[in-house]
């Protein structure tokens, strides 16, 4: 059985970051370059009375994706339905969802890099035309019948663009892709949150959590959660700069917000692979993890602050990364000689 499609007017369910979660457009934060140019297709799409065209957005988890793909559809008036590539295992369970769809409303597919190819090509029409094929009977006695769907937006969200098919991609208008936060806006966002949370705190204290929260407002609102109620069991329940870096450490997040995995990655390709270069596989099989769980989740924020670099022969840390372990680099990372970076 198909399943039900969500149509969510609001806010997005079991998500137990909801109460967090900007409603619209105006209340989000960064991302500056991105939120113009959608501003300006929502205004347009509305003032014309149809459909925004289809928007694919990628960028590492929990930069807000889904928050932008619940935002414009509240700011175009319009409904929402919520599907995961993942869950799309065939073109069967995309049928309820597109015969949901309402006139110029969102279908938003999250992780739409792991839709396989027949449920992708079952889209092709629908974006394209709004129009589905449906094959009805197999081998000679097959045949197609066309249902003209309502003209929607399809919002795409992956963390890989690189794995999507080329004439998915291509059936995207608008192609945008979410950046890491600077602290700035990391501290906008952890104050307003402290004040939807009630929580008595100073200044110095959101800037700290922002420092330590990987350029991600989706771990800057799991620290502060976390930094409220190490204040609340330790102390009065102020959060003071003293508080809130306590109650990091604690956690094992260090001064440049990563973590013990993010360490013990670093930790890994210096000790027992020498500083690299080594295959992310290598890496992934010595940590007990995912290939793409390095890939999607660790290694973003590790290249983007230079602690690790990406060669034709595998990752290789960089003097920083040595110097943010306090390990000494070996004399000669590289004993082939090739590709030195130091
Ligand atoms: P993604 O879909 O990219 O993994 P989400 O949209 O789920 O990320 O973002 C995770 C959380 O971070 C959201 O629930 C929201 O609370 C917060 N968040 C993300 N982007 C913003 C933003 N621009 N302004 C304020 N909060 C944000």
């Amino acid at each position: 059985m198909p399943r039900e499609p969500i149509i969510q007017p609001t806010v997005i369910s079991n998500d137990e970051d909801r109460d967090l979660r900007p409603q619209r457009m105006r209340d989000m934060v960064g991302q500056r370059d991105v939120h113009e140019r959608l501003g300006i297709a929502v205004d347009a799409a509305s003032k014309r009375g149809e459909p925004l065209g289809h928007l694919l957005l990628d960028g590492p988890p929990g930069l807000g994706k889904t928050t932008f793909a619940t935002c414009i559809p509240h700011d175009l008036g319009v409904n929402v339905q919520i599907a995961s590539g993942a869950a799309l295992a065939a073109p069967k369970d995309l049928l309820p969802y597109l015969t949901n769809i309402e006139e110029r409303s969102v279908l938003f597919i999250d992780e739409i890099h792991r839709m396989p190819k027949a449920v992708e090509e079952f889209l092709y029409p629908a974006m394209e035309d709004f129009r589905i094929d449906i094959v009805l009977g197999e081998g000679v006695n097959a045949r197609t019948i066309n249902l003209q769907i309502k003209p929607f937006t399809l919002i795409g969200a992956t963390t890989r663009t690189g794995m999507l098919s080329a004439p998915l991609r291509d059936r995207f208008q608008m192609r945008e892709h979410l950046d890491f936060y600077s602290i700035e806006e990391l501290s906008e966002i952890v104050t307003r949150n402290m004040r939807k949370l009630k929580v008595d705190s100073d200044d110095e204290a959101a800037v700290e959590i922002a420092i330590r929260s990987r350029g991600t407002p989706r771990l800057a609102n799991n620290r502060l959660r976390w930094v409220r109620d190490y204040a609340l069991s330790r102390s009065d329940g102020r959060v003071s700069l003293a508080v809130a870096r306590d109650a990091l450490e604690m956690l094992g997040i260090d001064r440049l917000g990563l973590d013990p995995q993010d360490r013990k990655y670093l930790e890994t390709i210096a000790r027992v692979f020498g500083g690299g270069p080594v295959g992310v596989e290598a890496v992934a099989h010595t940590l007990n993890l995912e290939p793409d769980t390095l890939v999607d989740e660790v290694e973003p924020f590790l290249l983007r602050k230079e602690l690790v670099v990406r060669t034709p022969r595998g990752r290789r840390l960089t003097p920083a990364a040595f110097d943010h372990l306090r390990i000494t680099p070996p004399a000669d990372p590289d004993p082939s000689g090739q590709q030195k970076l130091f």
